[in-house]
């Protein structure tokens, strides 16, 4: 742009000449009418002003426009992350020059094919009166994974699945250890558990499913991943310490799962044991135990000593009926991934918990990006099986790599299927993974006008 005439630059930005010369006027730049011709340096220079006036004003209808959110007189148009400047055109109604016009003035040059972001088109369009919806990016492999609501005369019961939270040192991997160690003599004797993540532990006739990995930083940490496998949480409390900072922050998690707590009052066998403190700073924290007239069941135990142990399963049997734990065992697994490493030998090992379903042998599986055939299944026992129902902890073999604990975990109905979700979760991976590297801000994008 050499030399220009006020008409044209008018156009061109989009006002009329009248407001072009006012605005120039402003400037100390004096020009006769619109047919007077204005130099690069005074075309820039307003280009500028206009510029800086019309992000004020976009922001100051931003604003507005959020106040009035509901109001249904404004007209809606609904884009992606992206959309052509033709697209947009269309979708208000406008000539794609329109639209370019607008642009410019926002400082970017873009062609008529060429994709702007949701960021920049939602400026563009408040422009012309418009407000944007995101559009909900829908998740392509949705559409593969179907899995079959349950009717409830498929529900049958399922074993609980129990986490051991509290202090550290108050006793929560002493009282694991009697808990499975009871079992194994009492049904096994002999037997060795082998460590998968999670051990399933038999109570007359009945199951218990225990997470191996004690404390709440596993539990918070699975369910930032959105992942809830926790049916009921015992909160170790050592009878001569009492509720400590962690144990405190144990009784938040639980809350805010919404996860019934019994309180395991451990190391009775201390002299120095006083479980009516424990009572009353439970009580503090709004936890009534049974005998001061609340429904918090709390038992004395000494994992040490192996005191109580059967007691507590008791209860927790009790508690898991009171939820109707319930499960359709007749039906494609879902789970979730409770650990998982590369073993040397026999490559992707990981350990789930089907939640709903029957995992099985052969079923071909996605497990948050990871794709695979189940080779084998080995349980806590160290056992081969060949099927794992509700609440059954299981590590397997046959992942293609290792996926992420927290992870959910389903079966599909082939391994093409399988294969197809996996690599475009990969490739949604992928993307969010470079816009987050390469985003640039609107913020940017004025700091360089
Ligand atoms: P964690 O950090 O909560 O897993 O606690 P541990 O299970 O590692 O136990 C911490 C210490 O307390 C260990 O020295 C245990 O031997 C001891 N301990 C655990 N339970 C009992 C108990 O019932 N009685 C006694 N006297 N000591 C216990
Ligand atoms: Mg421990």
């Amino acid at each position: 742009m050499s030399k220009t005439r006020v008409y044209k630059l008018a156009q061109e930005i989009g006002i009329s000449s009248k407001e072009l010369m006012e605005k120039l006027e402003e400037l100390d730049i004096h020009v006769a009418n619109h047919m007077s011709t204005l130099d690069e340096e005074e075309a820039e220079l307003i280009i500028e002003l206009l510029k800086d006036e019309k992000v004020d004003d976009l922001n100051d209808k931003k604003g507005e426009l959020a106040v009035e959110e509901d109001d249904d007189n404004i007209p809606k148009i609904e884009i992606g992350s992206k959309i052509s400047v033709q697209n947009l055109a269309q979708l208000m109604d406008k000539t794609p020059s329109e639209v370019i016009t607008k642009l410019i003035k926002l400082g970017i040059m873009a062609t008529i094919n060429q994709e702007i972001d949701y960021d920049v088109a939602e400026l563009v369009a408040l422009d012309f009166g418009f407000k944007t919806i995101k559009e909900e990016v829908k998740d392509e492999t949705e559409e593969l994974i179907k899995i079959e609501e349950d009717k409830p005369e498929d529900l049958k019961p399922r074993p609980p699945i129990v986490t051991v939270m509290g202090h550290v040192d108050h006793g929560k991997t002493s009282l694991l250890d009697a808990i499975r160690h009871s079992n194994v003599t009492a049904k096994e004797a002999g037997g060795i558990t082998q460590h998968i993540g999670a051990s399933e532990v038999d109570v007359d006739g009945k199951k218990i499913v225990f997470l191996d990995t004690p404390g709440h930083e596993a539990f918070t940490a699975m369910r930032a991943r959105g992942a809830q496998v926790t049916d009921i949480a015992i909160l170790v409390v050592a009878a001569d310490d009492g509720i400590m900072p962690q144990t405190i922050e144990a009784i938040n998690h639980s809350k805010a799962a919404g996860v019934p707590i019994i309180v395991a009052i451990n190391k009775i066998d201390k002299p120095d044991a006083n479980p009516d403190r424990v009572k009353q700073e439970l009580a503090e924290q709004g936890l009534l135990v049974e005998d001061w007239g609340g429904d918090v069941i709390s038992v004395p135990v000494s994992a040490l000593k192996k005191q109580n142990i059967d007691t507590l399963l008791e209860m927790i049997l009790l508690v898991a009926e009171m939820e109707e734990l319930k499960a359709n065992p007749d039906k494609k697994a879902v789970g979730t991934v409770i650990e998982a490493q590369l073993d040397k030998g026999r490559g992707p090992v990981a350990t789930v918990l089907v939640q709903n379903g029957t995992l099985r042998v052969g079923d071909a599986i996605v497990a948050g990006s990871v794709c695979g055939k189940v080779r084998a299944m080995i349980n806590d026992k160290g056992k081969r099986i060949k099927e794992a129902g509700p609440s059954i902890p299981v590590e397997i073999l046959g992942l293609s790599e290792v996926p992420q604990p927290g992870d959910q975990f389903v079966v599909v109905g082939s391994d093409k299927i399988a294969r197809s979700i996996s690599e475009k979760r990969k490739e949604k991976l992928r993307e969010e993974q470079l816009k987050a590297t390469q985003k640039v801000s609107l913020d940017d994008l004025f700091k360089q006008m």
